[in-house]
């Protein structure tokens, strides 16, 4: 089997590419009103599916933000079910030097906002359905398009909450509106999902997990021309930014390296190691639809780099003649597959109160005031810790080593990497994961021009991306 030859195609998927960047829909988070958040996009995407003869239906996750998902019929469904899961959101706009809905072509590539993160995907995998739905059989795909990817993942948990289960307690399904009923699609089990990021056809089977959350410190008041009758909040601020930081160095990093260690001496000591995970080189006149070689057992997963801690923003005091009352961060933890977010977070905190007990027990401390000196009481926290604003698990590489290898064979026979990967960054996939569900993450377009000022992606890559995708909705994945 040669390399992809797409050339019928390519006016199709990249044609709907560049309708697709057209329509705004930059997440809330980023963007202005007008902008839009989905609606628009989903509105379009409805309209895509319905005159596919696709049921479908709409779950609204937060109010006017709708995840779509669609039964993407086969002629004759194979008894199998596939979920391939797309975020509709991208990220803003702000300082882009091209024109960020203008979805341009030159020099081969697609221009725009979301042209790579995550239109690419989402063109590629609508593209590939549509033209998998004249081939005989197959296996039965939802495409689901969910919102929020890039502040919270709560599309993808919303649409999970379609599945869930307390125990054996099927839990009732959540209001949905659209052909497609709630009943009916929660019958259908996924055996393996693929969610499209732009991972340049790679095929990632392991990523982090992130935590994010607010941390204030507290002080006292008073004119700056007499610091002492004052505590001043910044000065304790520092001591917790200088903790933090003590935490990545004394703690995260020794526990990272050693945990490396005893992947890269797994990985050596794994039969075949050093070779490509998966089946280049298919002897002429093999199917695509071969399977690649099974993991051996023990196969460490790809590795995601380390464990990390960044404080990413401060904030703090009203102006410059008075002694700062409160200062705040934001923290951004990044946790390794299997890490679990609750022990992370409770572990930093206590991290940091034993760092800095020595300046918070102080009463009256060089030029510094207590707060119950000023009629606080109770005394309040001088470090206080919000709940998380967000946190996720990673995808953590173990269900998934045979569905990626599958997958990978697929990408290979069409000329591209394909090799499996562990990635630093988080996506969707993690929701899918906990719920047992074999889930990779592939797409087209290089993550390096995800959010940028000039975000593109090749047209070719789209449609090797258009060609996979039809491989896996002919049947690809199964022998
Ligand atoms: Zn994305």
């Amino acid at each position: 089997m040669g390399k992809f030859s797409s050339a019928h195609m390519s006016l199709e998927v990249k044609t709907l590419l560049q309708n697709l960047i057209r329509i705004p829909s930059v997440n809330p988070a980023f963007g202005t009103a007008e902008q839009g958040g989905e609606a628009a996009l989903t509105s379009f995407l409805q309209d895509f599916v319905d005159r596919q003869g696709w049921p479908w239906l709409r779950q609204t996750v937060h109010p006017g933000r709708d995840n779509l998902v669609a039964i993407c019929q086969p002629t004759q469904p194979d008894g199998s079910v596939l979920l391939w899961e797309v975020h509709q959101d991208t990220v803003g706009v702000r300082g882009m030097r091209i024109d960020p809905f203008g979805a341009e072509e030159s020099e081969g590539r697609i221009w725009g906002r979301g042209a790579c993160d995550n239109k690419g995907g989402l063109a590629a995998m609508l593209a590939a359905a549509v033209r998998a739905q004249a081939m005989p059989a197959g296996p039965t795909i939802i495409l689901a398009c969910t919102i929020n990817e890039e502040h919270g993942f709560t599309g993808a948990r919303a649409l999970a909450q379609i599945w869930a289960r307390d125990g054996a307690d099927v839990r009732p399904p959540p209001q949905t509106t659209g052909p497609l009923r709630c009943e009916v699609l929660r019958q259908l089990l996924p055996a393996a999902v693929i969610v499209a990021e732009p991972t340049q056809l790679q095929v990632v089977v392991a990523h982090k997990g992130s935590l994010r959350w607010r941390c204030h410190t507290r002080g006292l008041a008073a004119h700056s021309s007499q610091p002492e009758r004052g505590r001043n909040a910044i000065y304790l601020m520092a001591r917790v930014v200088t903790a933090i930081e003590a935490y990545q160095q004394e703690v995260l990093h020794p526990r990272s390296a050693a945990a490396l260690r005893v992947a890269n001496e797994e990985d050596l000591c794994r039969p075949g190691a050093g070779q490509r995970p998966t089946g280049a080189g298919l002897p002429s006149g093999s199917s695509h639809r071969q399977a690649a070689p099974r993991p051996s057992r023990g196969q460490a997963p790809p590795s995601c780099g380390r464990s990390t801690v960044c404080v990413s923003t401060v904030q703090g005091g009203v102006g410059i003649n008075t002694v700062p009352d409160q200062a705040t961060i934001e923290i951004d933890r990044r946790l390794l597959p299997g890490e679990s977010p609750a022990v992370a977070y409770q572990e930093l905190i206590d991290y940091v109160a034993e760092k800095c007990h020595a300046w918070t027990a102080q009463a009256d401390g060089p030029g510094s005031r207590s707060l119950s000196d000023a009629g606080t009481s109770p005394p309040v926290s001088l470090i206080e810790h919000e709940p998380p604003t967000q946190q996720s698990a990673g995808l953590s590489g173990g269900l998934n080593q045979d569905l990626g290898n599958r997958l990978a064979a697929i990408v290979q026979a069409g000329g591209a990497a394909g090799e499996l990967i562990g990635v630093p960054y988080g996506t969707d996939a993690w929701v899918f994961d906990k719920l047992g569900w074999p889930t990779v993450v592939c797409g087209p377009g290089s993550i390096d021009q995800a959010h940028t000022d000039d975000e593109w992606i090749a047209i070719e890559q789209l449609e090797q991306a258009t060609e996979v995708f039809y491989r896996v909705a002919c049947g690809g994945l199964s022998d």
